[in-house]
């Protein structure tokens, strides 16, 4: 290990190692100081295991629909010890990939905790405590979940998503408090796998941050697969009982279960940093302000992903790292912001991007929306996925697309079209003269401009 480097990263996640790896493109030399496993929040406890069970939870369901094809599959049972180790398999893949990544650019992994001082930044592994010399120091430490004090944590009766993703058998009754998008996506998974699932939500909807629309069509979905909604519902209290969990809600009911999960949003973790003493000052929720290139208010210390306190997602955390690699070697990255998708993968999928139509017309415009069903897609049909729509908001006076929100099968994928088009500045009307191929569910997205444009052709 060096006793300097160009560039120092604090954490290993999507924005720490793919900025890593860009300054190493870049010629810079690098290490990345990492207090658990390589690849962050991200690949070990966030977007990778959720999705792998998800994906379980699609074959499950396809099984389950088999004899409308004509298939017959006998009877389909979970083996949950297989289904984890799946999980773990493909975690591990991807780990061993970006290890690989760093050897091939060069890059120092350093284990342990770090925090910085004026000039340097201290590593605390096991081999006890370093000082690392460099000219720029990036925060790319992402977010943990935020623990309101009423929820007796344990870890195991009550816990956070980490815990749940790793745990070995399905409990029987859980409560979910919090109805975004890792609360219906763990939920989804627990549900399908046949656990009674209570979600507890203080908002009027589920995925409160999405479309209203969109929320409604995935609530109808939940109810439909058997999820106990409670809407406008606070909890109380919560009480880690010899049987599992008893809350208490605000309407004065009392759920009980054996376990509960809380996912209720994520702070910053920044504990232990000692950002004070280089005079790095957080914003009143405790992240660490920075522009879209990573630049924050302290010279050579730049700051990217979750810890920024933006959206707090995978691909615009690994943006930010690129682009703080372009500004602390010296180089140009082009990144807007305004165009961030983001997906929920439960059971309807989402994906959305740009504005919601309440936040259109909160912005003092004319506004016009569209939808299309996927009901009247060949492709969706054939695919016996017929729920959700495509719904476009765009001004009404020029056409610009202010945001597109799709809800049902793939729309995760389908999205990244609806994406470019924004990125481009694509009017609805040339959404619409693109040519979509056929049959295909992306076409559902033209067929929606063509709507838009009152000109609409099927459906
Ligand atoms: C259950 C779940 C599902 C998710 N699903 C998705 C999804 O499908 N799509 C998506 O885009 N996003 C998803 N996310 C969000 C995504 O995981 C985060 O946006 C992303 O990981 C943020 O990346 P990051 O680089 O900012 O930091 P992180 O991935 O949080 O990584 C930060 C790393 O820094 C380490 N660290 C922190 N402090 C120190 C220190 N002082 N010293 C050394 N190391 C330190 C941490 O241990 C961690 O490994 C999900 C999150 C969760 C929890």
């Amino acid at each position: 290990m060096a006793d300097r480097y160009d560039i120092l990263i604090i954490g290993s996640g999507p924005g720490g190692y793919q900025a890593a790896i860009r300054a190493a493109q870049y010629g810079a030399r690098v290490g990345v100081i990492e207090d658990r496993e390589i690849g962050g929040v991200c690949l070990n406890r966030g977007c990778i295991p959720t999705k792998a069970l998800l994906e379980t939870v699609r074959v499950q369901e396809l099984c389950g629909k088999a004899g409308d094809f004509g298939i017959s599959v006998g009877e389909v049972s979970l083996d949950t010890g297989a289904i984890f180790e799946r999980k773990d398999r493909v975690v591990e893949q991807l780990r061993k990939g970006v290890e690989t990544l760093f050897k091939r650019n060069g890059i120092e992994f350093i284990p342990g905790r770090g925090s910085v001082d004026a000039t340097t930044v201290e590593v605390n592994g096991d081999d006890g405590t370093r000082q690392i010399r460099a000219d720029a120091v990036f925060i790319a430490t992402g977010s943990v979940p935020v623990r309101p004090g009423i929820f007796p944590y344990d870890g195991e009766r009550v816990a956070t998503s980490e815990a749940f993703l790793s745990m070995g058998e399905i409990p029987q009754r859980v409560l979910i408090v919090g109805a975004g998008y890792i609360g219906c996506e763990i939920g989804s998974v627990l549900r399908a796998f046949g656990a009674e699932v209570t979600v507890v939500e203080m908002l009027d909807r589920v995925l409160p941050a999405g479309d209203g629309d969109v929320s409604k069509q995935v609530a109808k979905r939940m109810k439909k697969a058997g999820f106990d909604l409670r809407l406008e519902t606070k909890v109380e209290s919560m009480e880690a009982t010899d049987a599992g969990v008893s809350a208490t809600l605000d309407s004065d009911e009392t759920v009980t279960a054996d376990k509960a999960l809380i996912a209720v949003g994520r702070g910053p973790n920044t504990e232990g940093l000692n950002l004070e003493a280089i005079g790095l000052e957080t914003d009143e929720r405790g992240f660490v302000p920075a522009d879209s290139h990573g630049r924050t208010a302290v010279d050579g210390v730049y700051a990217v992903g979750d810890v920024t306190g933006r959206i707090q997602l995978a691909h615009l955390a690994a943006k930010q790292g690129l682009a703080a690699a372009a500004a602390a070697t010296g180089h140009e990255y082009y990144i807007d912001e305004r165009v961030v998708p983001a997906c929920v993968f439960s059971p309807p999928e989402v994906g959305a991007v740009g504005l919601t139509e309440a936040e259109a017309r909160d912005q003092d415009r004319e506004v016009s929306t569209a939808q299309f069903p996927y009901k009247a897609l060949g492709k969706a049909l054939c695919r016996e996925e017929t729920d959700g729509f495509f719904k476009i908001v765009a001004d009404a006076d020029s056409g610009e697309v202010l945001g597109v929100h799709i809800v049902g099968d793939n729309a995760a994928d389908i999205i990244g079209e609806a994406a470019m088009a924004m990125q481009l500045e694509c009017t609805v009307e040339e959404i619409a003269h693109t040519i979509h191929s056929h049959p295909t569910l992306y076409e559902g997205l033209a067929e929606c401009a063509e709507r838009w444009l009152g000109l609409g052709i099927h459906g």
